[in-house]
């Protein structure tokens, strides 16, 4: 096939899908991934081999709807193993190295779409690895939101419940809640008095 016949026929392109924890991200992966299988496109789907809260081998998304994934190490073997693949779908993205976005480029110009789904902040509300310059290279954005534990808003932030300074801990649903920009902040600034009044009892 020529270059231009391969042009006209594949468009490939980067979706991202991002939010914080609770927000439905492999839940709409996964509703995008069911589609292209439906239209009968050949669908291949990647996780960092660090997330192993549920199964092995499948995405697992909060309401149990699943798929079968592939986990990997580092994302530079998603070229090796997207082989005539149509469809790339990469879940918790946030836990990649950061050749992810080269990777995502390098598959979409060759006319694959591929969906990534991931955290974009991470629990003290910074950028997370490698989301950020994939929302800047993206062809579409995606920003899903949770529900606010403490009012009800749309939430946006993961607040970490246990005290942990490490920015990996499994097992989500015990150590996060969503919350809005105002209650994260109201939170955050109790933990702050709380953390300096501790400090002077020492
Ligand atoms: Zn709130």
């Amino acid at each position: 096939m020529s270059f231009d016949q391969n042009h006209k026929q594949r468009k490939g392109a980067i979706e991202v899908i991002c939010g914080s924890m609770f927000s439905g991200k492999t839940e709409e992966l996964i509703r995008r991934l069911k589609r292209a299988r439906i239209a009968r496109q050949k669908v291949e789907i990647f996780k960092p081999q660090i997330d192993q809260r549920y199964h092995e081998t499948n995405i697992v998304s909060h309401d149990s709807n699943y798929i079968p994934s592939t986990p990997i190490l580092t994302s530079s073997q998603i070229l090796i193993l997207s082989n005539d693949v149509e469809v790339i779908g990469i879940d918790e993205a946030q836990f990649f190295d950061n050749e992810l976005p080269n990777v995502c480029e390098k598959l979409a110009n060759m006319g694959m779409r591929v969906i990534v789904a991931g955290l974009d902040m991470d629990f003290l509300g910074k950028p997370f690895g490698p989301i950020p310059h994939l929302m800047a290279i993206a062809d579409y954005v995606t920003k899903v939101h949770a529900v606010c534990m403490e009012c009800g808003d749309l939430a946006h932030f993961s607040f970490r419940t246990v005290k942990d300074a490490s920015l990996i801990v499994l097992g989500e649903k015990e150590s996060y809640i969503p919350l809005c920009r105002s209650c994260y902040v109201c939170e955050t600034e109790k933990l702050k008095i709380e953390k300096s009044s501790t400090n002077q009892t020492i």
